[in-house]
């Protein structure tokens, strides 16, 4: 019978990778009230290319950089493709320190 390899550390050299944070369902998005604006907000297509498939009602001004919540003028859909690539220029923005 063969001697039995030590295994060797699957993981050992892999870097630690820095976790994502846990998608926390915002509150905010569970509202009846953001229900209601989703129901009224007109034009359902994307602002940007107008398509009509998964649409996502986007804050112009993102919350977080002090938008509106409910303010139909804050408010454009956008199809999920322009709507994560605006999310992500929002973000690598605010990750400069710039607005
Ligand atoms: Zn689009």
């Amino acid at each position: 019978m063969g001697k039995l390899k030590a295994m060797p550390p699957r993981v050992a050299g892999m870097a630690p990778r820095v976790r994502a944070m846990p998608k926390v369902a915002d509150r905010f998005y569970q509202s009846p009230e953001w229900a209601e604006a989703r129901r009224l907000q007109p034009n359902k297509w994307c602002a940007i290319c107008g398509s009509t498939k998964r649409l996502i009602l986007d804050h112009k001004v993102e919350r977080k950089d002090g938008g509106a919540d409910l303010d139909p003028l804050n408010l454009e859909w956008l199809c999920l493709p322009h709507h994560n690539t605006k999310t992500a220029e929002a973000k690598a923005r605010r990750a400069r320190g710039g607005r």
